[in-house]
């Protein structure tokens, strides 16, 4: 029998992807009412992760003062009823018939779960399907820049997802075990306890303060017995330490570090990893090898694979991103006729990659909350024309105003209880927070900033129980 005939659509589905920063301050800012019976949108969430990650304290998961489970929330949660939630990976964005394929994450048939861009094979189930959309909106993200360096993915742990940070997290602990067995010799035992960090942005510099602490405070009380052999070295290519703050906070923080007896290797750049060692190259040209039992890669991040499948669809005009989606004032992909929105670290704006605003967490989620405010306070529809369609197809309503970043400040965590914060004012006297007070505010605010009241005090109850007990150094 015939199929029967598609009812016409009266709303026009918004399809979001990812469960970041940037979609989830979409979904939870943007009016219910606009996806309810009357609203003019339906809306769909795809994404692999049915949670949402509070990433600034990921170096806190590995260091193990919070609990993993103290900085996710569920995505469902989040999204309450404004719509469908499918937990699946987008693997193509086809904008010419406005159609996603996504991947199932988990296969019944091949019993296994399809993470890391690896698609299974090894049956003829079909694990894709498709999803079509009139808008867009694209928050996955970025990953872990590695510059094809050789051996960095062979050798080295990452910290990007929260799988990162558990697998970082158990090897520690397994490392510390095994440095303490009996037949190691105090040459392997040096060795297997020297943690070596790779990137002096906030990602490696908080790394190294966890680990401090860790080693500090609670291998000290509970394995005193290695701790003289325990070493963390930070290397990074340039002269100092966390360049996207003020020069004085780059200075501070090497003096912290100097003083916590973290070793600094700057001004060196790695040129190839092997098998416990780096080869690094310093700035004379000179080159040197630093050993290592764990090494860890936090050199910032690069273009998403989605993204940049999805650019080489797009005009040749607007294909120069090396990082991301070049994106218009109100966040629409150049090149995408109004049908795609992009935001967060897929999103590149401003005229070049050097003017275009951070890849952080706080312009993430403000872009998020200005396209809220601008689904919520018009209706975004597909419009149709005639074809070939010249004009935008998806057309901004008039009174659109353009997306304004508001920088609210930096902060970083230095160990010792110590941390900085780049202060938002002009004032010369106001310009930095640094010390204890800018340890506290770091804390303070990290909690406060919580994606939900229950991680909130999941994270706040975190720091009650390190303080008072410690950490917990088993490889659980
Ligand atoms: P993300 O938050 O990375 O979210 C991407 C989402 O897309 C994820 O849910 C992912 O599962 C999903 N996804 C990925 N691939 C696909 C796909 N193919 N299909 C569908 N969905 C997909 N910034 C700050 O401002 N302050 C900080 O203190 C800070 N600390 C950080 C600490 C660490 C360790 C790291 C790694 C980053 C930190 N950042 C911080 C940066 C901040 O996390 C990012 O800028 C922010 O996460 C970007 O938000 P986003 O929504 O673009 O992407
Ligand atoms: P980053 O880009 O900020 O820093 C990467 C560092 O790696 C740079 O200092 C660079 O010189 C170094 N590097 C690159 N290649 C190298 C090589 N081959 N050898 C040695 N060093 C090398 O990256 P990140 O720290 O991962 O941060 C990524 C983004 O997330 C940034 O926008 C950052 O602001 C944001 N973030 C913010 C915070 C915070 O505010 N507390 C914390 C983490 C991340």
């Amino acid at each position: 029998t015939p199929a029967p005939p598609a009812e016409p659509r009266t709303k026009s589905r918004v399809v979001v992807l990812g469960s970041g920063w940037g979609a989830v301050a979409f979904i939870k800012n943007v009016d219910p009412r606009m996806f309810g019976e009357d609203g003019p949108y339906e809306l769909v969430l795809v994404s692999p992760r049915n949670y949402m990650l509070y990433t600034p304290l990921l170096p806190s998961a590995v260091g193990g003062v919070v609990s993993e489970n103290s900085i996710v929330e569920s995505i469902r949660s989040l999204m309450h009823d404004k719509g469908r939630y499918y937990e699946a990976r987008a693997t193509g964005i086809d904008p010419a018939s406005r159609t996603l394929t996504c991947v199932k994450q988990f296969c019944e048939v091949c019993a296994a779960r399809m993470d890391n861009g690896a698609d299974v094979v090894h049956t003829d189930v079909d694990h894709t399907f498709t999803v079509p959309y009139d808008v867009l909106l694209c928050s996955v993200g970025a990953v872990s820049a590695t510059f094809g360096i050789p051996g960095v993915y062979e050798h080295c742990w990452f910290l990007k997802s929260m799988e990162d940070a558990q697998k970082l997290r158990k090897h520690i602990g397994k490392a510390l075990e095994q440095a303490a067995l009996p037949d190691v010799t105090p040459e392997q035992r040096k060795k297997m306890l020297s943690f070596v960090v790779v990137g002096g942005g906030p990602t490696g510099v908080e790394l190294a303060a966890e680990l401090h602490d860790l080693m500090t405070e609670d291998v000290a009380r509970e394995m005193p017995h290695i701790l003289d052999d325990v070493s963390i070295t930070l290397v990074d290519g340039l002269d100092s330490l966390l360049n996207s703050f003020h020069a004085e906070i780059q200075t501070y923080a090497g003096e912290v570090f100097n003083r916590s007896g973290i070793n600094l290797r700057l001004g060196c750049k790695v040129t190839a990893v092997h098998v416990g060692k780096i080869e690094v190259q310093r700035k004379d040209g000179s080159a040197d090898v630093v050993p290592f039992g764990t090494c860890v890669w936090a050199t910032g991040i690069a273009m998403h694979p989605l993204v940049a499948a999805l650019q080489a669809q797009l005009p040749a005009e607007v294909q120069g991103s090396r990082r991301g989606l070049l994106v218009d004032p109100n966040l629409r992909v150049m090149g995408s006729q109004g049908t795609i929105f992009c935001l967060g670290d897929a999103a590149v704006t401003g005229a070049t990659t050097k003017t275009a605003l951070p890849p952080t967490a706080q312009v993430a989620r403000q872009q998020g909350e200005y396209l809220a405010a601008l689904f919520s306070h018009h209706r975004l529809g597909l419009q149709e024309q005639p074809e070939p369609a010249t004009g935008d197809l998806v057309p901004l309503p008039a009174g659109a105003k353009p997306f304004q970043y508001l920088h609210l400040g930096s902060l970083a965590y230095l160990g010792n209880q110590k941390g900085v914060m780049d202060l938002p004012f002009k004032t010369p006297f106001l310009k930095t927070l640094r010390g204890y007070l800018g340890g506290q505010t770091w804390r303070t605010l990290e909690t406060f900033m919580q994606i939900s009241p229950r991680t909130r005090w999941m994270v706040f109850m975190d720091w009650v129980r390190a303080a008072m007990f410690g950490r917990n150094v088993s490889d659980i």
